[in-house]
């Protein structure tokens, strides 16, 4: 399932693949359709080594067909909207968390991310009348924060057997980012087993943030994250199934984007989630959810509450 990388083109070393990555070209496709002289001056090899390369790479790279509007009309009538369990948060983002898209959730330690997706891993088992997918989820946990007890308070609150919920939880701890891209490219797998509608990554980049510091190393964590992006999208085509990514904000000045309420992972993460939503605290346990950059849907905010029976309001 694993997507070549530029590393896999012939006449590529770790050298050049430095080169070419810390100028923006990530993945096989940007070189497919790059010019000779452009990617010759930018990896410093002669054009003709260039253009053996961007031959390779249009050979490599997975083009793709054209698709009528109709198919796509028709595969957009499967989308399924996934109820959060607030009336405020589901008009916000249209009915609810959409399948064959990725919403991202991001805010300050505290602000509810974990809570949301842990309702989300809930309701996904709801029947769809209820604004469930009746489905099994994946969740993909990076800092050890799933909590299968507060998955039992929230399935009680709903009339939901809280064992049956649990046992359609399928929960992968990843260790490190690379353990947390293998995780999703494994999860591809497990969909073909089980019937997946809704995958989370909680957090999405806590993992790329604490392994990849400093200037140096930006290139490659975007690089990886873009590659992680991708494979998240294409799950949700794949299986109609919705993705829900946590992420922070960055507390102190970022080395590359200094705004200390930004996400993490600058254009990469913010293009390829179609649904953004910062969380933040308000008073007596209450959470404002602001709508950022959506495409069809117009900014604005919902608050939510998060009590033991889970979100609310
Ligand atoms: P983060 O955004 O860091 O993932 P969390 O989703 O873990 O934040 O939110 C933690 C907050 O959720 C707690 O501070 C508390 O306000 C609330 N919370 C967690 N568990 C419960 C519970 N059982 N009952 C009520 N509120 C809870
Ligand atoms: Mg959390």
């Amino acid at each position: 399932m694993a997507e070549p990388s530029i590393e896999d083109l012939p006449g590529v070393g770790p050298t050049t693949a430095e080169k070419l990555m810390e100028a923006g070209f990530t993945d096989i496709m940007a070189i497919a359709v790059c010019s000779p002289s452009v990617l010759s001056s930018t990896a410093d090899i002669g054009e003709s080594a260039a253009t053996k390369i961007i031959n390779a790479a249009k050979d490599m790279a997975d083009v793709g067909g054209f698709i009528t509007g109709m198919d796509i009309l028709e595969k957009r009538k499967e989308i399924t909207k996934l109820t959060t369990m607030s009336k405020a948060l589901n008009s916000l983002l249209g009915g609810g968390v959409e399948t064959q898209a990725i919403s991202e959730f991001f805010g300050e330690f505290g602000s509810g991310k974990t809570q949301i997706v842990h309702q989300l891993a809930v309701t996904a088992q709801l029947p769809k009348e209820e604004g469930g997918l009746e489905a099994d989820v994946i969740f993909i946990d990076t800092e050890n924060t799933f909590r299968p007890e507060r998955i039992v308070q929230m399935s009680a609150a709903i009339d939901l057997d809280p064992e049956e919920v649990l046992s359609k939880i399928h929960v992968a701890r990843a260790f490190n980012s690379h353990h947390q891209m293998l995780l999703t490219e494994k999860a591809f797998d497990v969909a073909k087993e089980y019937n997946i509608r809704l995958l989370i990554v909680d957090s999405l980049t806590a993992h790329f943030r604490a392994e990849f510091l400093g200037r140096g190393a930006l290139a490659e964590r975007q690089q990886k994250l873009n590659k992680h992006m991708h494979d998240l999208q294409r799950f949700t085509d794949l299986n109609n199934a919705a993705v829900c990514v946590t992420n922070q904000v960055m507390s102190k000045p970022d080395v590359f984007f200094g705004d200390p309420t930004k996400p993490i992972g600058g254009h990469i993460v913010g293009h390829t989630c179609t649904f953004r939503v910062y969380l933040r605290k308000s008073k007596g346990g209450k959470r404002i959810c602001r709508l950022i950059d959506s495409p069809n849907m117009p900014e604005g905010e919902a608050v939510i509450m998060i009590s033991e029976d889970g979100v609310r309001g």
